[in-house]
């Protein structure tokens, strides 16, 4: 394929936002509901100027990191977003097409049916920890679903923000797509604009202030937040398997991943025993953790920081800390690494069992029983996903039926979020509304409804004066009802 001259538009100018939107809805408007053909079009060419990019979004990402690896970030961002956009190109139309709905007896022979629309334009807010995924995959859901769209990246990956800017303006005019680059002050005024649907991927702290601003505007939000996502490993497990996968989903991007295993939960006789599994297993993946470019580094030193402020607010608080690795701390800490840390021996008062890790440590709570373990996840904030490691079926058809999480995965973590046939989203504090897929799609249409009356309507039977024929028909309705 042709490659793009990236120098054609700069990025980071300052620009009026309020201006880009008023001109995207100008255009909108003239627009108001592109064709299959068109759609498909501007899908397609993601898709393909992404590919085409690959490689500088690999090395901006590594860049804004200190290090991830290539592998991480075609494996997370780049797979997700190709399977995303083909998926899209293969049912969009489908989804376009208008729904005939039923229509309740005594309404007869009127008819229902549902008109999905684009909405217009779509605010799209994007964390750093994937940059490229996180800001892509709304904006697969929103141009399949015929809108426009301004992004806004986050500030703590400057490299890639500045890129997908560059990408996006070679194929699409500003009136179709827009990147809003810069820090807090821009995220403030962008979430404050009217847009016509705003989805916001971020904390939960600050996922409460957007949806504030945006309530302003009445603008619809999609809230994809945080939170700590439990994993539950039944006696009936398969350890074997389990373990590499709880190792791999903790340490994929060094566990800044929303749907990371924050915590486990397992009977006390089997802890030691998996602890030494465990960070086995880590060891295995990352034989050295220093100076390995298989293993990410923590974004920035404020979340390093925050990280061993965890660590030592667990162990003045009677934790045993046990580290993968026999790595130089020096090191680690200059390439702001962080290996598996598994904390036993936890109480609720540590921090560490109260936020959101978002790093490689792995807390362990003792819990006897399913019960015991259903509770405690009951009893805390609705989180965003739910791992269950076992083969009882009855102990699995008990965890999905009684426990709230935005998503779950069985024997595994993560792998439902990559799944563009269900929805993804959180529930509660983990988050508002869902996307991906057909979920996506309606999430930026409006999925309008329409009812056609019938020139033999009975409805004028209803029209005042309401006389003894009126009596009737309403005496007959509610038989029908
Ligand atoms: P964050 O909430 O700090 O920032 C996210 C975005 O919000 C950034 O673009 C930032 O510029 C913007 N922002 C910051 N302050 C703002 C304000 N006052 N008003 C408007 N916008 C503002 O989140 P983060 O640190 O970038 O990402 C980590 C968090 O995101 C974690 O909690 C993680 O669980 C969550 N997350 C959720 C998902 C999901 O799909 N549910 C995916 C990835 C990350």
């Amino acid at each position: 394929m042709v490659r793009i001259d990236l120098k054609e538009k700069s990025a980071g100018e300052s620009i009026d936002l309020s201006a880009v939107l008023a001109k995207q809805k100008a255009a909108f408007n003239t627009r108001p509901n592109p064709s299959w053909a068109e759609r498909k079009a501007n899908l397609k060419k993601l898709g393909d100027v992404i590919e085409a990019h690959s490689a500088e979004f690999q090395k901006a990402i590594s860049e804004d990191f200190g290090n991830r690896a290539y592998e991480e970030t075609t494996i997370a961002e780049l797979m997700i977003i190709k399977g995303g956009i083909s998926h899209a190109i293969k049912h969009t139309k489908h989804w376009m097409r208008t729904r005939r709905a039923p229509t309740a007896l005594q309404y007869k022979p009127a008819s229902n049916n549902i008109i999905p629309q684009p909405l217009g334009v779509i605010g799209i807010i994007s964390p750093w920890n994937y940059p490229l995924q996180l800001a892509v995959m709304p904006l697969i859901g929103a141009i399949g679903a015929g809108n426009r769209a301004m992004i806004k990246p986050s500030e703590y990956t400057p490299r890639l923000s500045d890129l997908l800017k560059r990408v996006l303006a070679t194929v699409f005019t500003d009136e179709e797509v827009f990147v809003a680059t810069g820090g807090v002050k821009v995220a403030q005024a962008f979430s404050g604009l009217p847009f016509d649907h705003l989805i916001f991927t971020g904390s939960t702290s600050v996922g409460r202030i957007v949806a504030a601003a945006a309530a302003k505007n009445l603008t619809p939000c999609t809230l994809e937040l945080g939170g700590k996502s439990p994993t539950i490993i039944d006696e009936s497990a398969n350890m074997d398997l389990a373990v590499p996968r709880i190792a791999n989903g903790k340490l994929l991007n060094a566990g800044q991943t929303c749907v990371a295993p924050d915590y486990v939960l397992m009977p006390q006789k089997n802890i030691e025993a998996f602890s030494d599994a465990i960070i086995k297993q880590a060891e295995e993946f990352y034989p050295k953790v220093a100076g390995n470019k298989d293993y990410t580094s923590i974004i920035a030193d404020s979340h390093y920081a925050r990280l061993q402020t965890l660590l030592e607010d667990a162990e003045n608080k009677g934790a045993r800390i046990r580290v993968a690795g026999d790595d130089d701390k020096q090191q680690l800490a200059k390439e702001r690494r962080v290996p598996l840390t598994v904390v036993t021996n936890t109480t609720p008062d540590m921090k560490i069992m109260q936020e959101e890790i978002f790093g490689p440590l792995l807390p362990v709570v003792a819990s006897e029983t399913l019960k015991d373990s259903m509770q405690y996840v009951q009893s805390k904030e609705r989180p965003l996903a739910l791992y269950w490691f076992g083969e009882n079926k009855a102990k699995k058809a008990k965890v999905l039926n009684e426990t709230i999480s935005g998503g779950v995965s069985i024997n595994d973590c993560a792998w439902h979020v990559i799944q563009e046939d269900i929805p993804f989203g959180g529930v509660g504090p983990s988050g508002m509304g869902a996307y991906h897929g057909e979920d996506g799609f309606k999430t930026f249409s409006h999925m309008k409804g329409v009812f056609e009356q019938s020139r033999f309507s009975q409805g004028k039977m209803m029209h005042p004066p309401y006389t003894e024929k009126t009596q009737k028909m309403l005496r007959l309705m509610k038989k029908i009802l």
